[in-house]
């Protein structure tokens, strides 16, 4: 199942002059009294963010089931079956009349693993980690398909990092490696973008890669059954149709489950925390020369199985 999160309604665009969020029954009652002279208080139904699965072309509304994905996640095996039967018969909008948002719009954590492939630790300069090293994204830097990455004022080194991103799916400590694919919920693609200038003047990342719009992620978030094993999936990163990044997930130093057992020893994992899983060679800091993220770019991220993932890039 690919859930996503979404908004539909006259805002995001008409077609043959009419609106089309009329096409949608709920939003169709809203319009029409609203059109009767009755004045409605609160979030017009039209603009609401909410769940979703992805079917094709189309997109089913899930939100007589939960107000977002993170919840539906929250509520276990039990709410995405519930997804799933919905998903037969729920009132649909087509993918072109809506706006995907981030899958998770404030994952409770939002972890990057450094220096993962070997490709990388080359071009980084660095040896092959003995240890795990784990950063934190801020999850106020989330935004969803489609949205700005914006280059602040204070950097001039903003780089992307294409990367496969792992969602847990449940509340838990202590998972050994041979059970960790069992606490995942699903994968995403997640653009780990990172300020330069910011992450290597400190030994700390933190502040170099949570930059306000620096974590794009989607456009889905692909459920467990339907990947499979996320070892071995191509990636690959394109700015402005140029290819930079290409490599399979089996090229990983630490892979998921070692993830996954090494952060739930040292801290409680829950639903929709995301897991950045480190970024092959390729990297704009790495070019010759060195060729930094500006104004009027596009970044294409595209995992196979997963998905694409694509953000234009402004100033401040
Ligand atoms: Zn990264």
């Amino acid at each position: 199942m690919k859930l996503v999160q979404f908004r539909a309604g006259e805002l995001f665009g008409k077609r043959n002059g009419s609106p089309i969020g009329g096409k949608h029954p709920e939003v169709r009652e809203e319009q029409a009294l609203r059109q009767s002279g009755v004045r409605l208080f609160g979030e017009d139904l039209g603009f609401a963010s909410r769940p979703g699965v992805l079917v094709g072309e189309e997109v089913v509304d899930l939100s007589t089931l939960a107000s977002d994905v993170t919840e539906i996640l929250a509520g276990g095996d039990e709410a995405l079956e519930a997804a799933a039967i919905l998903g037969e018969d729920a009132p649909r909008f087509p993918l072109s009349d809506v706006r995907l948002e981030a899958p998770i719009a404030r994952p409770p954590k939002f972890l990057g693993i450094g220096l993962n492939y070997a490709t990388h630790i080359e071009e980084s300069g660095q040896s092959r980690p003995e240890h795990q090293i784990w950063f934190n994204k801020q999850s106020t830097c989330v935004i969803g398909p489609g949205e700005p990455i914006v280059i602040p004022t204070v950097s001039t080194q903003v780089d992307y990092e294409g990367e496969l991103g792992v969602v847990i799916g449940r509340r838990c400590r202590n998972v050994p490696e041979d059970r960790a694919a069992s606490v995942i919920a699903g994968y995403l693609v997640v653009n780990d973008v990172s300020a330069r200038d910011w992450q290597w003047r400190t030994h700390q990342w933190t502040l170099g890669k949570s930059f306000d719009t620096h974590g794009p992620i989607g456009p889905a978030l692909v459920t467990v059954d339907e990947v499979g094993d996320p070892h071995g999936l191509l990636l690959r990163t394109w700015v402005n149709g140029e290819l930079r990044q290409q490599a399979r997930t089996d090229d990983l130093v630490f892979n998921c489950w070692q993830m996954i057992a090494h952060l739930s020893s040292v801290f409680t994992l829950e639903p929709g925390d995301v897991l950045a899983t480190g970024t092959p060679a390729g990297c704009g800091f790495a070019q010759v020369p060195p060729r930094f993220l500006a104004p009027g770019d596009t970044v294409r991220i595209e995992i196979e199985g997963i998905g694409s993932l694509e953000n234009p890039v402004v100033g401040e």
